[in-house]
């Protein structure tokens, strides 16, 4: 569902496609899986094992990069391009590997996170008498999703079957409700609609915090039912995106083909057209992702009468007793009205018999990376090939690692606590965060376009920050989810139904304040508007990011600046529109608002400057949210280092035994942690889709907003690195 929480991504192979909340389902964003087939040669198997042999174990895990300035490529100016005088050197040493679609400084260490998870998770896979119940779930979860012997000898017709027979009770338009509630409970994330673009069956439906009222949950409605990154695959008319389309195209006929028993292949054409049409009809009728930026737009509160005449054809009734679903809500938010009556007319146009080819494409396109290969490969061809550039699948141990982080993770989570993520870190990581907030209450008082009611307003909301370091105060309890060893598909089946009952058993009730939605493991961080928390799992908590063998500065550029981009979130030009307690309300004078928006607009524009990479523009309006964090984030964890360098009576500017001072190397640290590169398929996508901007501009647009980047490296005006016209927000 719609549920904000502004992110910061550090590590690309894990995002969502889409959504402000990217990031989150690091998991299996299930772009990551695989599959063989007699095919072109363009498309042989990439798995490649032999389901008979053993498989080799896996390579130890890389050591962890720490912070090294000997990567600089002192050839090149500072002040012309830092993001090349910081990376290019490591970007050029470490290639992208064949299985990635991203490699930064950042990637050993989600190998190294995943393979303490592995330990775990074949620990507990060894069937003894003790096992606790929680180690019977992991354990027999991993040891289905490992079997491969079990998954290649059972083909994605049978594996499907019961649901293809389910599909096929589809009598009239009426009970295409009931199919939906379905495919939400079977298939991970269908229910989650617009943030979940790519797995989203029709529509989506969950919790969702009052906009008004932070303290209640209430049910919400959302656009969603796209197999496409976002509405723009589907609308835009240049030859590549038209190419993408066909390829897409193509790969729903071959999946029809491959998941239903006596499909040809021309019927297969022939309904892969019919998808594509009522998912382009779909992608027309969305609001798209900058209307969806603004949260006053999704505030669209409405009683159930009102949500069944915006779409007649939708029996909701049946929808929300088949999903169980509260009958408490006090009312229904619908993100976007227009959508449900566009999709009126969708369901309206298409016949009965196009409805039950649009659900089975879902069912089989939502399972597909479940299955045996000739499908899994399928799909991981399309969504991480082709539009990610990926050259090889994961290993199997890494794609079963992120779903049992997904899946069960919230429970696993407590054993890589304790694993890698000692108390002294814990209490390190909470001194930074109060430091930082220290210097954004002092940017609060300095700043000269803010007035004071509205300043003492700000000051209100941040000191009410709830700050949420490492893992959760209380871990989920899974015992109702019933894994066996035998059958990966039903074990994904029932984590999916139990996590959709956990979330709508939230509709109605007060709100948990204490919850977190990223598994400790994460490597990435976000701001939650709503409960107005800065949450820092401990999977990021680590080098390079943050590193105890380091010195302040360097610590201070890398997770000070992560930490200072999820506070300043609070305040950019979504999170401003939210006060204290996490209500959608006003607190600006109109005269501070028109300055902050002067502000803002100056990094929207510079942005949309920036350039062109992989044939795609950078779009201003919808990263200008990140792009202000991005800034902000930078320039208070730089106000907090120096504070307290000073409070320590040492300086930044002076030569130390490397060569550098330490106002360098926050810098250089802080380039560092972002040297990343994408392939150019990923490039295009996160351009069109992703609200962050790509690293070379999350680094050189920053610093080039930022004297005390210029003294550091003695830029002089003119150089690219030294903007005639700074953006500053915070
Ligand atoms: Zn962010």
């Amino acid at each position: 569902m719609r549920v904000l929480r502004f992110a910061i991504i550090m590590v690309p192979l894990c995002f969502a496609l889409s959504g402000i909340r990217v990031h989150s389902q690091s998991a299996t964003s299930s772009q990551t899986v695989p599959s063989t087939q007699s095919k072109p040669e363009s498309k042989k198997s990439l798995w490649g094992t032999n389901k008979d042999k053993p498989q080799p174990p896996p390579p130890p895990p890389p050591k962890l990069e720490h912070f090294d300035p000997s990567q600089v490529d002192k050839t090149l100016d500072p002040c012309q391009d830092f993001y090349e005088y910081a990376c290019s050197k490591w970007n050029a040493a470490n290639p992208i590997p064949k299985d990635q679609v991203a490699w930064g400084t950042g990637g050993g260490l989600q190998y190294w996170n995943e393979s303490i998870l592995r330990e775990v998770l074949q620990k507990a896979a060894t069937p003894t008498a003790n096992r606790t119940g929680y180690e019977q779930q992991i354990g027999d979860y991993w040891a289905a999703c490992m079997d491969e012997v079990t998954i290649e000898g059972t083909p994605a017709t049978r594996s499907l079957a019961a649901g293809m027979e389910y599909i096929d009770h589809l009598k009239s338009k009426s009970d295409l409700a009931g199919q939906v509630a379905h495919l939400h409970l079977a298939v991970p994330g269908a229910w989650r609609g617009d943030d979940n673009q790519t797995r989203s069956a029709l529509l989506g439906f969950g919790p969702h915090q009052a906009y008004d009222d932070a303290t209640r949950v209430v049910a919400a409605i959302d656009q969603g039912g796209l197999g496409l990154p976002n509405r723009a695959f589907y609308l835009k008319n240049d030859d590549k995106s038209k190419e993408i389309l066909s390829e897409y195209e193509a790969h729903i006929a071959e999946m029809l083909i491959l998941g239903i028993s006596e499909e040809s292949a021309e019927q297969g054409a022939a309904d892969a057209k019919t998808v594509v049409a009522i998912e382009t009809a779909l992608a027309q009728a969305q609001m798209d992702n900058v209307a969806r930026r603004d949260p006053k737009n999704l505030n669209n509160k409405m009683s159930l009468k009102e949500v069944k005449a915006l779409t007649p054809s939708f029996d909701w009734k049946a929808y929300l007793e088949a999903v169980k679903a509260p009958p408490s809500s006090p009312y229904y938010l619908v993100s976007s009205p227009q959508f449900f009556r566009s999709l009126e007319q969708v369901i309206q146009q298409y016949s009965v018999d196009d409805w039950k080819v649009y659900l089975r494409w879902q069912l089989i396109h939502g399972s597909a990376p479940y299955l045996y290969k000739p499908i899994a490969e399928e799909n991981w061809v399309f969504y991480s090939q082709t539009l990610l550039g990926a050259k090889q699948p994961l290993p199997r141990w890494r794609r079963c690692v992120r779903t049992a982080d997904r899946d069960l993770g919230m429970a696993l989570g407590q054993a890589y606590v304790a694993a890698a993520f000692p108390p002294e870190s814990k209490q390190r990581a909470v001194a930074m965060v109060h430091d930082i907030e220290n210097a954004l209450d002092r940017d609060i008082t300095d700043v000269d376009w803010m007035q004071p009611p509205t300043k003492a307003e700000a000051k209100v909301k941040l000191h009410a920050i709830e700050d949420k370091i490492g893992y959760p105060d209380h871990w989920r309890d899974y015992s109702p989810v019933k894994i066996t060893r035998g059958s990966y598909l039903e074990n994904v089946h029932e984590a999916t139904a139990f996590e959709f009952h956990r979330q709508l058993g939230k509709i109605g009730k007060p709100v948990d304040r204490s919850e977190w939605t990223v598994t400790p493991p994460t490597i990435s961080a976000y701001y939650d508007p709503q409960l107005n928390s800065v949450n820092l799992p401990a999977g990021i908590l680590q080098p390079p990011y943050f590193d105890s063998t380091m010195d302040d500065p360097v610590n201070y550029g890398a997770i000070g600046m992560v930490i200072g981009h999820e506070i300043t979130h609070g305040f950019d030009d979504q999170g401003r529109e939210f006060d204290a307690k996490g209500n959608l309300r006003d607190w600006w004078t109109p005269e501070d608002a028109k300055a902050y928006a002067q502000r803002a607009d100056c990094v929207a524009n510079e942005y949309t400057k920036s350039g062109v990479e992989a044939g795609v523009k950078q779009n201003g309006p919808l990263t200008q949210g990140e792009d202000t964090a991005d800034n902000g984030g930078l320039r208070l964890a730089f106000m907090a280092v120096s504070n307290k360098v000073q409070s320590e009576n040492k300086s930044l500017d002076i030569d130390e035994a490397d060569g550098w001072t330490p106002r360098q190397k926050f810098f250089l640290s802080f380039a560092y942690s972002w040297c990343t590169q994408y392939s150019p398929e990923l490039t295009r996508t996160v351009e069109s889709t992703n609200p962050h901007s790509i690293p070379k501009y999350r680094v050189n647009n920053v610093v080039s907003n930022m004297p005390e980047f210029q003294q550091a490296f003695s830029c002089k005006k003119g150089s690219l690195m030294v903007r005639d016209n700074q953006c500053r927000v915070w």
